[in-house]
């Protein structure tokens, strides 16, 4: 995948989440305020209709005695409902409620309205034209029906959306006619339209601006901890899962990050058991599959040219591993570094304060190089340059090379450390046997100190110790383990027997 095509799946992965938390913001905000309208107009709609039913129980009482107009003016008098009642028998006005202080305008009634029991009271009859009517026939069929107009304000006060600030406007429609008056069903806000079962009308509410910014604040607050917290699992997830995440940005986080911590293991003096010096090795805790060890990253880091970097972590480590612990003075400690290292002049002066601050809590500070790699002459002069400085030089897994012996022409050192595979060979009729035998007498010849690494049985060590091979590294006795565990609670390095209790 090239480098553009990634910064743009990069920018699509950052920006998904902002249109997904919008396009679910609006969603909410539009459901909540939908909900509050559809529960409003229900509520609204079962009011209108007690009161449409009971207006109707007044236009059937009436019609029982459709020509008292006396008696409807006496039951009507303190209805706040009915603004006012008429009686008809085909087109003719026979009563009205307020009886004869007005004159006897007859509500305008069409033959369509007639089969119907509710209509807006049509302009001009009504003053502003908003009322609703309800209309009822006489049962009995005697060509009689009664018409009451609803009171406009108790219809408005008892709906409620008077008092409500979250409505622009309630409006019920009844055949294509609104009350109020001249309402289109199209808004600029969200709404909502109910109909009622029992008589047919529509209800329209409408959300009003104070409402629908009060949604869309309350929603916006409630979006921020949402967007951080997606945001902060994105990046997580990215970090641990990411299929883009290349080797290179892997490694590169995890010194970052401080995922690689050291372990130590003891270098034995065999004639006495004592703990002449620690190795420190270095493993990768990784987030997701665990302790790593070395054989698997160090290549890559080489590869990646990181490997440097991860010098300088380990010597940094292991002081702020040590500089707590009270150890024995002149407890020798060897560091791993690659031949590479040497070839920067800042690495050199690196390791010579380092030195320094070793040798201020009593440590010796030893460099194992593998000699697997080619040493030019800059690498051995700064060596040599060490060496004198007082740091001691160990050449690692001596042996496997090809360039062991050129090495040690070159180059003045203090160890050799013998690999593993010739420790193995001891007590084998193996091709690595006589190559033991010739390692140990070149450094006695030299005048190098040795180190025996792998050593993992007694045979071994035995065979050893009869060659004069006194330091010893293996599980034999003891396996690279956390400092904390090869010290006592006081700081002190413990006794072999007690780290190893074998070796007792
Ligand atoms: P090495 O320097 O030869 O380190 C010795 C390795 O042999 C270690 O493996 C150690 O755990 C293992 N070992 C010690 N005794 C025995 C034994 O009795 N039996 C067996 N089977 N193994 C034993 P580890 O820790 O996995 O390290 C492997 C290699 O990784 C090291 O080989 C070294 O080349 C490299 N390495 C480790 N730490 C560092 C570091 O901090 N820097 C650099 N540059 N390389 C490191
Ligand atoms: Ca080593
Ligand atoms: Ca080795």
């Amino acid at each position: 995948m090239n480098k553009k095509s990634l910064k743009y799946q990069e920018i699509v992965v950052y920006l998904l989440p902002l249109v997904i938390i919008y396009i679910t913001g609006s969603y909410l905000i539009r459901s909540s305020i939908h909900e509050t309208l559809v529960t409003t107009a229900n509520r609204y709609i079962q009011i209108s209709d007690d009161i449409f039913s009971d207006v109707e129980n007044e236009n059937k009482t009436a019609l029982l005695d459709p020509t008292n107009c006396v008696l409807h003016e006496q039951n009507l008098r303190y209805e706040h409902d009915i603004e006012e009642m008429q009686v008809f028998l085909n087109q003719d006005i026979v009563c009205s409620s307020r009886g004869d202080r007005v004159d006897m305008k007859a509500m305008y009634v069409s033959s369509e309205e007639l089969s119907s029991t509710l209509f807006i009271t049509p302009a001009p009859y009504s003053d502003t034209g908003t009322g609703i009517s309800v209309i009822n026939k006489d049962k009995a069929g005697n060509g009689y029906y009664a018409v009451s107009s609803i009171e406009r304000n108790y219809m408005r006060s008892t709906v409620g959306y008077w008092l409500n600030e979250r409505l622009k406007r309630a409006v019920i429609f009844i055949d294509g006619a609104s009350a109020p008056l001249g309402q289109k069903k199209s808004g600029s806000n969200p709404q909502y339209i109910a109909i009622s079962d029992l008589y047919g009308y529509e209800m329209l509410l409408e959300a009003s601006d104070t409402f629908v910014s009060e949604r869309k604040t309350f929603y916006f607050l409630l979006s921020i901890p949402i967007t951080l917290v997606l945001y902060l699992t994105l990046y997580y997830m990215r970090y641990l899962f990411s299929r883009e995440r290349s080797m290179y940005t892997e490694v590169k986080l995890a010194l970052k990050m401080r995922e690689f911590f050291l372990h130590y293991q003891p270098h034995i003096d065999a004639s006495s058991g004592s703990v002449f010096g620690l190795e420190a090795l270095i493993r990768w805790q990784h987030p997701v599959r665990g302790v790593i060890y070395p054989d698997v990253f160090i290549p890559l880091m080489e590869e990646y040219g990181l490997i440097n970097e991860m010098t300088d972590y380990v010597l940094e480590t292991a002081y702020h591993d040590l500089v707590e612990k009270d150890l024995t003075a002149g407890l020798h400690l060897g560091i791993n570094v690659p031949p590479g290292y040497f070839s920067d002049k800042k690495n050199i002066s690196l390791l010579k304060k380092y030195k320094q601050k070793f040798d201020n809590i009593g440590i010796r500070l030893g460099l194992e190089i593998t000699e697997r790699q080619f040493l030019d002459d800059l690498a051995r002069e700064s060596i040599s340059h060490l060496r004198t400085a007082g740091i001691d030089i160990l050449i690692d897994d001596f042996g496997t090379g090809q360039t062991s012996l050129s090495v040690l022409e070159q180059t003045n050192i203090d160890y050799l450390k013998i690999d593993k595979c010739f420790v193995d060979s001891i007590g084998h009729e193996s091709v690595n046997a006589p190559i033991l035998n010739a390692i140990i007498n070149l450094a006695k010849e030299l005048n190098v100190g040795l180190i025996a690494e792998g050593v993992e049985t007694e045979v071994q060590a035995q065979y050893l110790l009869a060659q004069e091979v006194t330091l010893h590294q293996g599980y034999l006795y003891a396996k690279p383990m956390p400092i904390e565990e090869m010290c006592s609670s006081e700081g002190k390095l413990k006794e072999l027997s007690t780290i190893n209790p074998l070796r007792a």
